[in-house]
């Protein structure tokens, strides 16, 4: 049967059910999935052969030998089956040991040529170097293209009972059988493909699976690049893969653009007022600006969704609250939705401090808020007596009914994806959308995570901020840092000691916070009022807690990390994290951001245990020098990549089969363009249908969000 790339894998020689069923589960159902899913994670070169006696331990090496003996020994204990070979090369001659795979004994024959790849050990049982388990291929001398050895060999995780190897095998042949004619379609429009001279899809995933030199080149060279994904074939996938992605995106902002919002919100004079009288401040330039823009979308025929990024302590809180009594004083509801139940209680506060000299009313609402204040609660916002409501996600479940929402603010947002965000845009007639990031994003990852919305930038921090002084501490000197917390509180500031949670250790960590807190408040700072804060506390609790620090009740906040997000009390002038090793880059810029935000100075204290990695010691020393939310943030991504920036909670990252926007950012911005300029095009040539932008839509959700359409 000749192969084809919807062949089913299950046809292919030497795969039985079991195989077939563990490719399966990887996704991969047919010869194309298996090529373009399941490419090399490294490569190994294999192109040089060692002599046996110059052999080292440790490194691995290539070497061609020729089978002297074979035995099979079996060991008395736990019945272990050795085979044993003698090999030699024209140097000298060393034992190769294969353990537990009796069919070798049918395989390896004395005086055979076989070429192995291996990593010479020393074990206690024989002398000399010896190696064990080493990949190896038998030279039968017909000339055929070796697979495994004499060239730089693909390595592949395993699949189920797939063994790397054999997967080896198995691409290699069907790569070979598929043949010249087969090909994949084309999904770049054809002018990007010229501009880059790009090879074929097909073509890009033989020579990722085979590579091989270019004219002249080293395989050390090679190696370098393969590792680099520098390679034209990888920067074909990857190219590829930015540019569907943001398609997709930029077709979801242009499809909402499109659709008309059925509410009109006018600014004059009156709604200006209105607006005027609920700051407590005169706003920063960047802070006008932003509200222009974001009022210039509200007052337009097209649904706004905006993300507003400003670094921690810029002031977004009260952009959002005058971009709500904008909409209220035309007549709508508004929602502001929070990340933890403590931040949507700080918010309700400020709110209803700010809102006090206004007719609107506010609804508070979120999965603690239960019984008959949950009933009142929707039944306010059903009603519409309810203008503003703030909360949790719980906002949006079911039974949640709004009289005519116009608005909705998501703050510290960056833990929702694209997808979930759509949902949340259904919602009822379509409200305009405003979200707040917490954590600065490096410019590469907004356009990935938020290439769907408009972006605004808070650019410049209230006046009077006086900049943060950090500090860091070794443990041992923790006697020295709590007199410098002692004399920030006898001058009458607050201070805030954290403690880590991390979650494997969650337990102890927080028994370790409770036992703190105990001895700061009965021995250390016995003269303060010390509370503690933690996620495990009932939510009246935190709320009274908070309340307490806030109005300086409290002087000492030992915390857990939950003092992360948002956080606003001025007052308090020096922070002091324990551990503060533990903790990544923008979560060290997180806490840091709750202090330095009042008229004094103030100091964080980053402390660091006994043995701190190298890595770890950097990013203190990060935090030392910048107080810069972009570079922190831009440090952190190239530190720990993508995935652990966003930490495991995300579900908005997409799955892609080749890219990483740390690696290649600049292909990320390429692809942007190239994406931006055939969506213009399409537009301008009318030949941008809904129905075909609908099926482009179909295909980019599976393509990238399986996981998460359900
Ligand atoms: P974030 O952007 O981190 O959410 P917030 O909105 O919580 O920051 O604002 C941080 C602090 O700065 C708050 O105490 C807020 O009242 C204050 N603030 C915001 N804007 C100004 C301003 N223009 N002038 C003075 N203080 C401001
Ligand atoms: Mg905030």
């Amino acid at each position: 049967m000749a192969l084809a790339l919807d062949t089913p894998v299950g046809a292919l020689q030497g795969i039985g059910p079991a195989r077939a069923d563990a490719l399966r589960g990887a996704g991969i159902q047919s010869l194309g999935d298996l090529v373009r899913k399941h490419t090399p994670f490294r490569y190994e070169d294999r192109t040089c052969f060692s002599s046996v006696a110059g052999l080292r331990e440790g490194r691995q090496v290539v070497i061609r030998v020729e089978i002297v003996s074979v035995s099979a020994v079996r060991t008395r204990v736990r019945r272990f089956r050795i085979l044993e070979l003698l090999v030699r090369d024209d140097s000298a001659s060393m034992i190769v040991k294969f353990f537990n795979q009796p069919y070798l004994e049918k395989v390896l024959q004395r005086g055979q040529q076989v070429v192995m790849f291996g990593e010479p050990r020393r074990d206690s049982y024989s002398a000399g170097l010896v190696m064990q388990n080493p990949e190896f291929e038998i030279q039968d001398g017909d000339g055929e293209d070796s697979i495994h050895t004499g060239r730089i060999v693909p390595v592949y995780r395993r699949l189920g009972a797939f063994h790397p190897r054999t997967l080896r095998t198995t691409l290699y042949g069907v790569l070979q059988e598929l043949g010249e004619a087969e090909q994949l379609p084309e999904v770049l429009p054809p002018e990007v493909v010229r501009r880059y001279d790009f090879p074929s899809r097909m073509e890009a995933l033989r020579r990722i699976h085979f590579p091989e030199p270019r004219p002249g080149e080293a395989s050390a060279d090679l190696m370098e690049r393969l590792e680099r994904r520098d390679t034209r074939y990888h920067q074909r996938l990857i190219f590829e893969e930015f540019f569907r992605f943001q398609l997709g995106l930029l077709v979801t902002r242009s499809r909402r653009r499109l659709q008309p919002k059925q509410r009109t919100v006018r600014v004059d004079r009156r709604v200006r007022e209105a607006v005027k009288s609920i700051l407590p401040f005169h706003p920063t330039g960047a802070q006008k600006r932003v509200l222009g823009e974001i009022v210039r979308d509200l007052t337009s025929s097209c649904v706004m969704t905006r993300l507003l990024q400003g670094d921690v302590g810029s002031g977004k809180t009260i952009v959002a609250l005058q971009a709500q009594v904008v909409v209220m004083e035309n007549g709508y509801q508004t929602a502001l939705m929070a990340p933890t139940e403590i931040l949507a209680e700080q918010h309700c506060r400020a709110f209803a401090r700010r809102l006090a000299d206004t007719p609107y009313r506010i609804a508070f609402l979120t999965g603690a808020v239960k019984g008959k204040a949950r009933r009142e609660a929707l039944e306010a916002i059903r009603s519409g007596e309810a203008r503003v409501v703030v909360g949790t996600h719980a906002i949006f479940q079911k039974g949640v009914e709004f009289q005519n929402l116009g608005l909705v603010v998501i703050d510290e947002q960056h833990r929702f994806g694209v997808l979930q965000r759509s949902r949340l845009m259904k919602k009822g007639e379509r409200p305009d959308t405003l979200v707040m990031t917490a954590t600065p994003i490096p410019r590469t990852l907004a356009l990935t995570l938020y290439g769907d919305l408009d972006l605004s930038l808070i650019d410049e921090m209230p006046p009077g901020r006086q900049p943060i002084r950090t500090i860091l501490k070794s443990g041992a000197n923790r006697e020295e840092v709590y007199r410098l917390v002692r004399r920030q509180l006898a001058a009458g500031r607050q201070a805030y000691l954290v403690y880590p949670l991390i979650e494997e250790s969650e337990k102890v960590d927080l028994q370790a916070a409770v036992e703190a807190a105990e001895h700061l408040r009965t021995e250390v700072f016995a003269e303060f009022e010390v509370g503690l804060l933690h996620g495990r506390l009932p939510s009246e609790e935190k709320d009274a807690l908070m309340r307490r620090f806030s109005n300086g009740e409290v002087q000492v906040l030992v915390a857990t990390t939950v003092v992360e997000v948002g956080i606003d009390v001025p007052n308090a002038t020096i922070m002091v994290v324990e551990h503060a090793d533990r903790f990544g880059l923008s979560q060290l810029h997180q806490l840091r951001g709750r202090i330095g935000r009042g008229e004094h100075r103030s100091y964080c204290i980053l402390m660091f245990g006994r043995r701190v990695s190298p890595e770890a010691r950097e990013r203190l020393e990060v935090m030392r020098r910048s107080s810069d939310g972009f570079e922190i943030a831009e440090k952190d991504l190239e530190l720990r990549g993508p995935g652990e920036f966003l930490g495991t909670r995300q579900s908005g990252l997409p799955g892609f089969l080749f890219a990483n926007f740390v690696r290649d950012r600049k292909l990320l911005d390429a692809a942007r363009l190239e994406a931006e300029q055939y969506l213009a095009r399409l537009e301008a040539e009318g030949t941008a249908t809904p129905a075909r932008l609908t099926r482009l839509l179909q295909r980019w959700r599976r393509e990238f969000f399986l996981s998460e359409v359900g």
